[in-house]
């Protein structure tokens, strides 16, 4: 027999689990822990854990009579919905437009297009009635173009019952039916209240943990601008059914982004924001099953939605994560030589950056071009970099204003046009 899938559309969902034995290391002994396995949603065919909801929407609006040939699906999406509808519309030939806001992910946005789908960008900071919203643009577009359909995941029930159907059986056939906890990170809630809905059937003391970041209303935050994306919300979907939910566990975007490159160098799975987000959640319930005692038979399953390919450019880009204030663990401290390592790429940079008194003026500003500074202390020692010798200082704005005035100024010595020295600390 030959093994092979009549489309790509057969080969989404049935991801693996894997156990997490490294993240987890410091919440106790070992045999006090309980299992934890998360569940590889990155390695559907489109990326995430929204693959499953594209087909299942789209056939039923087909069923439905919504949706036709020719027809176009337009969709607020971020991103990933979006990879799972493109991915059915290119086998099925429909046309896709999707609004996102404009704090998704270039890389999203881009494989969005790779599929042939049409993107349109929003801003992400205006509430969702805002006539600018992503969600209003995409009702707006909807109502505009002849054929469209609106899957509307948020409200669409296929979206939860596609989670009924596979998510919660792949783990209740996964763990032989010993799962005690399911964590997952919400955003329309399809996920979790799917999941936790079928498997609640099968073990009514299941424990449902909702991993939410800090500015969404889910968890009862007050509403207001976060970086993680794709979980978290500032209205209740109607795909969420929050009495599933038996306890919220609300993170940061420092942590839930430190969370999951942890994920990725610790464990080697490369992982999405919202996967940090969910790791910290779990790793705070095995925490407390450990130190009471019940970590021993306990198994903790968390939903791991998207892969680290969609975040390149922020997540994994140190350059990005550091101008958001996201790069220091949570108590530390930034160190000024981290910040003038980052600004030069790593080089080396002298201990201390000094003019002389008795040099040019127009040496003076090359030396702040060269090492992208805007001042620096001026002293009259003739070698050395102690700063016994310091006398004045300089700034870039101050010599070129001095230029503009007088050109012949670069041609001064420093000593003669410095200002007082710097406050020393
Ligand atoms: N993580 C990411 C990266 C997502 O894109 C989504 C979907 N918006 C989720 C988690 C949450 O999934 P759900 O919508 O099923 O709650």
């Amino acid at each position: 027999m030959m093994e092979y899938a009549r489309s790509i559309l057969d080969l989404i969902g049935n991801t693996p689990l894997v156990r997490i034995s490294r993240v987890t290391r410091g919440i106790g002994p070992l045999e006090r822990q309980p299992l934890v396995l998360a569940k590889l949603e990155m390695l559907s065919p489109g990326g995430s854990v929204k693959d499953r909801i594209g087909l299942p929407m789209i056939e039923a609006a087909e069923r439905d009579g919504l949706l036709r040939p020719g027809g176009t699906i337009i969709e607020p999406t971020s991103g990933n919905t979006g990879h799972g509808l493109a991915i059915a519309a290119a086998i099925k030939g429909y046309r896709c437009v999707f609004v996102m806001a404009d704090k998704q992910s270039a890389e999203k946005q881009a494989i969005l297009r790779a599929y042939g789908a049409e993107v349109v960008l929003c801003p992400a900071n205006v509430p969702p009635e805002s006539p600018e919203s992503y969600y209003s643009v995409a009702a707006r577009l909807a109502r505009d173009i002849p054929g469209a359909y609106k899957p509307d995941q948020y409200w669409n029930v296929e979206n939860t019952l596609a989670h009924e159907a596979t998510t919660g059986p792949e783990i209740w056939r996964q763990t032989a039916g010993r799962i005690t906890h399911l964590v997952a990170s919400v955003g329309t809630g399809g996920t979790i209240t799917g999941a936790a809905r079928y498997l609640r059937a099968q073990k009514p003391d299941l424990v449902v943990v909702g991993a939410d970041p800090e500015g969404s209303i889910l968890s009862g935050d007050v509403a207001r601008p976060y970086l993680t994306e794709g979980v978290g919300e500032d209205f209740i979907p109607g795909t969420f059914d929050p009495e599933l939910v038996d306890r919220w566990v609300r993170v940061s975007d420092r942590d839930a982004f430190a969370m999951a490159r942890r994920i990725t160098r610790e464990e080697g799975i490369l992982s999405g924001e919202s996967c940090g987000t969910a790791m910290l959640a779990t790793l705070q319930v095995a925490r407390e099953l450990t130190e009471s005692g019940q970590g021993p038979g306990a198994v903790i399953v968390v939903i791991l939605p998207d892969g680290g390919r969609n975040y390149l450019s922020k997540l994994y880009n140190d350059e990005w994560m550091r101008a958001n204030g996201l790069l220091a663990s949570a108590g530390s401290v930034v160190r000024v030589r981290e910040v003038l390592e980052d600004r030069h790429h790593g080089e080396q940079i002298p201990d201390l950056v000094l003019a002389r008194t008795t040099e040019k003026v127009g040496a003076a500003i090359r030396r702040l071009e060269d090492y992208g500074i805007s001042q620096m202390p001026v002293s009259e020692a003739a070698d050395g970099s102690e700063l016994a010798g310091i006398v004045g200082s300089i700034s870039e704005k101050g010599l070129l204003e001095r230029a503009y005035r007088d050109p012949a100024v670069v041609e001064r010595t420093v000593g003669e046009v410095m200002d007082p020295p710097l406050a020393v600390v």
